[in-house]
C-alpha cells in the first residue's frame, strides 16, 4: 500500500546527488522549513552547504545510500545515473521519490528508447548497437546521425554526430561505450521541454513549456513562455503527461520535445528530476520547479504554476572564466537581470557553473535582456538564432 501522507516541514529530505540541481532544491525546502541531508562522491558539492548532513561516498556505494536514507523521511534524486543496488538500498529504508523502476528504466538511453517505443509514444528513428559492425550498418540505413552513448553521456558528451557510414566506425570508437544508440539526424525546427509533476495517488500538473536553444549539444538557453502556437503547446503537454503517467513516476518528469519542420513532436529524452530548462520557473512562475518537488515527494498540494512574468535563462558555463572572473558587474546592470551561481570551485570548460535569469514583457524581451546581460560578462557573445521560433504556426494534429 502506498502512503500518500504528507510529510511536513520539520521533516528530513535526503537527496542521492548534491550539485545544483540538488542545491536549488535544498533552498527551497529549506525555506519551507525541511531538514536536509545529501549523498555526493564529492565533498565540495554545490548542495554540501545546505546539508546538515554531508556523506561522501560514491554513488555505487550503497551501504552508503542506505545510511542517508536511515535518517530521512523521504529521499529524492538530482542524478539519475545511480547504480540499481543503491537505489534499492535507499527505497528500503525511506520512500524514493521518483521511484526506483522508473529510474533504471531512463538511465540507460537504449531501455528508455524502446520503453518510450513500446508504449506508443513518437520517437525518431534509432536503432540500438552493441558493435562497430553494428553501428556502421545502422547508419548506413540511417544516413547521418547522432551516435550515443546508453550511459552516462549527458550535455553533449558521449556522443558524435556522423554525416554517413564512413564516419560511422570512427565516431562508434570517439564515443567509445559497449553499447550505443543510433539516432537518425532530425530536422528539427524548435526544441520544447515539459515538466510534469506526479504524486503517488496519480495526481499530476504539468508546467507551461519551455523553449530551448542548445549550441553544440548543451543547452545555451530557455525562455517561457514559448512564442510558440497555443495547439503546439497543447499537445506538447499532452503527449509529456502521458508519457508520465504511463511512466508512474513519483516526482518531476522532464520531457525532452522536438518539433521537426514537418510539425510532428518526438520525445527525445526523458528525466526523473528537476530539469535545466525549468529554472526559469524561479521566476517566470508562482512556483518554482524545486518547490514543486518539494511539495509533490512530500504529498503537500501543488503548487501554481500560471507564469506571472515570463521569464529567459542562460546558462553560464566554465569557458566564461577561462580569462579570470566574469564581469557580474556589468551584467547585473541589465534591467530585471538576476545571477544564480552553484558554488562550483573550478571552472572547467564545458562545466555549468551557473545561469542569469531575466524578465520582460513578454518572452521576446526577457530573452532579449537575458542575452545582453550574457554577452556583457565578456565571452563569446550569446548564440542569438532562434530567438524566434521557426515553427510558430506549426499545427500539429495527428
Ligand atoms: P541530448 O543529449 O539527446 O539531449 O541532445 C542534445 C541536443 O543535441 C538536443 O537538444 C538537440 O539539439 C541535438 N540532438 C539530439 N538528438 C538529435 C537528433 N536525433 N537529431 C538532431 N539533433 C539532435
Amino acid at each position: 500500500m502506498k502512503d500518500h501522507s504528507p510529510i511536513l516541514p520539520g521533516a528530513t529530505i535526503g537527496f542521492l546527488g548534491g550539485g545544483q540541481l540538488g542545491r536549488m532544491t535544498a533552498f527551497a525546502a529549506r525555506s519551507m522549513g525541511y531538514d536536509i541531508a545529501v549523498m555526493d562522491p564529492d565533498p565540495d558539492c554545490p548542495a554540501g552547504p545546505m546539508a546538515s548532513r554531508l556523506i561522501t561516498a560514491p554513488y555505487a556505494d550503497a551501504d552508503a545510500a542506505a545510511e542517508l536514507a536511515r535518517g530521512c523521511d523521504v529521499v529524492t534524486l538530482e542524478i539519475e545515473q545511480i547504480p540499481l543496488a543503491t537505489l534499492e538500498a535507499a527505497a528500503a529504508l525511506a520512500p524514493l521519490r521518483p521511484g526506483v523502476d522508473v529510474v533504471h528504466m531512463i538511465q540507460d538511453r537504449g531501455r528508455q528508447k524502446s520503453w518510450l517505443h513500446s508504449h506508443g509514444f513518437p520517437v525518431g528513428p534509432h536503432r540500438i548497437v552493441e558493435s562497430e559492425e553494428d553501428c556502421v550498418d545502422a547508419v548506413r540505413t540511417m544516413g547521418a546521425s547522432i551516435i550515443k552513448s546508453c550511459f552516462g553521456g549527458y550535455d553533449g558528451r558521449g556522443q558524435a554526430r556522423v554525416s554517413d557510414h564512413v564516419e560511422a566506425a570512427e565516431g562508434w570508437h570517439t564515443v567509445g561505450a559497449a553499447r550505443c544508440v543510433v539516432e537518425g539526424f532530425l530536422d528539427i525546427a524548435d526544441e520544447l521541454s515539459i515538466l510534469v509533476a506526479r504524486q503517488s495517488d496519480g495526481s499530476c500538473s504539468v508546467f507551461p513549456p519551455a523553449r530551448n536553444h542548445h549550441v553544440n549539444g548543451v543547452l545555451a538557453w530557455s525562455v517561457t513562455p514559448t512564442g510558440l502556437d497555443a495547439a503546439v503547446e497543447r499537445d506538447a503537454r499532452a503527449l509529456g503527461r502521458a508519457v508520465a503517467e504511463a511512466s508512474g513516476i513519483e516526482g518531476l518528469l522532464a520531457v525532452e520535445i522536438f518539433l521537426l519542420h514537418d510539425g510532428r513532436l518526438l520525445v527525445n529524452e526523458l528525466a526523473p528530476r528537476p530539469h535545466n530548462t525549468f529554472h526559469a520557473t524561479e521566476r517566470a512562475c508562482a512556483t518554482s520547479q524545486f518547490e514543486q518537488l518539494v511539495r509533490t515527494i512530500c504529498n503537500l498540494p501543488f503548487g501554481d504554476t500560471t507564469i506571472l512574468d515570463p521569464t529567459a535563462i542562460a546558462n553560464m558555463l566554465g569557458d566564461l572564466w577561462t580569462s579570470g572572473t566574469p564581469e557580474f558587474t556589468e551584467a547585473l546592470s541589465v534591467a530585471g537581470v538576476r545571477l544564480h551561481l552553484y558554488g562550483k570551485k573550478s571552472a572547467r570548460p564545458g562545466r555549468k557553473m551557473g545561469h542569469l535569469s531575466g524578465v520582460g514583457a513578454d518572452y521576446a524581451h526577457a530573452l532579449v535582456r537575458t542575452l545582453d546581460a550574457y554577452d556583457a560578462l565578456g565571452g563569446a557573445p550569446a548564440d542569438r538564432r532562434s530567438m524566434e521560433p521557426h515553427a510558430a504556426s506549426a499545427r500539429i494534429r495527428p
